[in-house]
């Protein structure tokens, strides 16, 4: 199953009639490639850092006006957008699957994720709620108001192309700011296709023009963005790396930063742990995605009596998987970005290897011999005595890491004990243990789960990790706040000009 790759220009023809479906017309000189064959896809057009500035120009202008029209009536611009999401759900599912080489039902899903932020938007253009307090002072009122902030610059990976854009934009958008989005390079045609798609509701809609642009381009657009002092929030997801170039830089000018990074997620799996379900949880998210999520789980943590037990059944699923083409049915395993990411599991096995690990299974490199420059692997499972260096590290690729304990603190210690924040999990049926490691004491992270995995968030819950993941919050809850400024107003109605903290002050 999976094992015929399909040719060059087979997949060149589906991008290219694929995004014209969208809106978007493919053609330019910087050429991209798709990991599913590893050859050449499409060619697109990169701007360079130059085309910043007059990008936040236009939106700015388009900021002005859109500032002024309420938030419901932004609402219906959303609204538009998630129709046209659904329509062409299949269509933007299959850039992402021939870009990043998601499997069909993971692209499908990502899609999915898009058209319910909007959902979320929309319901939320009627919600931006602000609070009335209680004044200290008698025939006074407090109350906080909630304003547009400005241009909101996203910044995205290549492993989610385009939910992160939606979740960003969506929100924006009915916040009242406008967007720029320097998308991931590896992943062109998937923004031309989401840009096009949101044009055509702002033309349909009468919505100002430039409230959403996409700027194509490396790094250093991405640079020009955080520096540009128009652009009032910046979003970057991507890797701890970048977001520790970003964070500064955008605090140096005293811009608004929202930092989704890195993770290094785990799962606790506890003595009384159901191990089939456990062990179905884990497989997806270690597996899945090729290990390509932030939320991917890469580390077990598994009770010294039950250990062995689990491992037996990750591997043996492990030895099932499904590896190769991601728009194969039955296909669970796509393959790697490119060849960085492989050299970077490879590396990462090698260092396990030397740090005292065992291999258990996969680690090895399938259909190099149909397709050279295409990076198929095959989910590793190691274990490791300890939590050792590498073990600490987030390798960008499907390996796992299981971990022996013997105490429920001993556990939550080494969940903890990684730089990273973002997600968790803890596999049991006591409930004291699933209590205690979502408290105060327990896991660190920003999404701490229980009997299900570290991967696969809803939109409806705040999405974000805290220490090297950036802190950042985006997505459902009162993420939205992040996009709006906050105005304190104290209201005087009573014809006396008392001071608060009974300050005296007579004229
Ligand atoms: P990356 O850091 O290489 O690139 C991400 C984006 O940042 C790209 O658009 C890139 O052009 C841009 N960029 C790179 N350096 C920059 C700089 N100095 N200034 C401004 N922009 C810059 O990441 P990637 O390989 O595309 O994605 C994988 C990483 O993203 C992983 O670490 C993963 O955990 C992380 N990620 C995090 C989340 C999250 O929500 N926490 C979600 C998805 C991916």
């Amino acid at each position: 199953m999976g094992t015929t790759l399909p040719g060059a220009d087979e997949l060149a023809a589906l991008a290219r009639e694929t995004a014209k479906r969208c809106g978007a017309e493919v053609g330019g000189e910087v050429t991209t490639t798709s990991p599913i064959n590893g050859l050449p896809l499409a060619a697109v057009d990169w701007v360079d850092a130059a085309a910043v500035d007059e990008a936040v120009a236009r939106a700015r202008e388009a900021f002005l006006a859109w500032r002024t029209v309420p938030a419901p009536a932004r609402g219906a611009l959303v609204k538009r957008l998630g129709e046209l999401l659904t329509e062409h759900k299949a269509d933007l599912a299959t850039l992402i699957s021939l870009e990043v080489g998601k499997i069909t039902s993971e692209a499908l899903g990502e899609v999915q994720e898009m058209i319910d932020i909007c959902d979320f938007a929309v319901g939320l253009s009627r919600q931006l709620y602000g609070r009335t307090i209680s004044s200290e002072r008698p025939g006074h009122r407090l109350m906080e108001t909630w304003h547009p902030l400005g241009v909101v610059g996203v910044i995205s990976a290549f492993n989610f192309p385009a939910a992160v854009w939606s979740w960003n934009a969506a929100i924006a958008l009915v916040c009242g700011d406008p967007v720029v989005w320097k998308p991931s390079e590896l992943a062109p045609l998937t923004a031309l296709a989401c840009a096009a798609l949101l044009d055509r509701a702002v033309a349909e809609q009468g919505a100002p023009a430039y409230l959403s642009q996409v700027l194509i381009g490396g790094p250093e657009v991405g640079e020009a963005l955080v520096d540009h002092p128009g652009i009032a929030l910046v979003s970057a997801t991507g890797s701890t790396r970048m977001g520790r170039a970003v964070g500064p830089r955008v605090a140096a000018r005293f811009g608004r930063s929202l930092l989704e990074l890195g993770g290094n997620n785990a799962a606790v799996v506890c003595p009384s742990a159901d191990l089939d379900l456990a062990t179905r949880g884990i497989v997806f998210s270690a597996a899945g995605t090729a290990g390509q999520r932030c939320t991917t789980m890469r580390r077990v943590i598994a009770h010294i009596d039950v250990a062995d037990a689990l491992v037996e059944r990750i591997a043996a699923a492990y030895r099932r998987l499904p590896i190769g083409n991601p728009t194969t049915p039955g296909t669970l395993v796509g393959p790697l970005i490119n060849e960085r990411a492989h050299t970077a599991m490879r590396d990462a096995l090698a260092a396990a290897l030397e740090q005292g690990g065992t291999l258990i299974a996969g680690g090895g490199r399938r259909l190099a011999d149909q397709a050279p420059n295409a990076f198929y692997a095959e989910p590793a499972l190691m274990r490791m005595g300890e939590q050792t260096p590498i073990v600490t590290q987030e390798t960008f690729a499907p390996i796992l890491y299981v971990l022996p304990y013997e105490t429920l603190e001993e556990a939550i210690a080494l969940n903890n004990a990684v730089p990273q924040g973002l997600s968790s999990s803890i596999f049991t049926r006591d409930q004291a243990e699933a209590e205690l490691f979502l408290s105060a004491e327990g896991s660190d992270c920003g999404i701490v789960n229980v009997n299900i995995g570290t991967s696969g968030a809803e939109i409806g819950g705040a999405f974000g990790g805290e220490k090297e993941t950036g802190g950042g919050r985006e997505s459902g809850s009162d993420a939205w706040r992040g996009y709006m400024r906050r105005a304190t107003n104290t209201i005087n109605y009573s014809g006396a000009l008392p001071l608060a903290q009974g300050v005296e002050f007579t004229i």
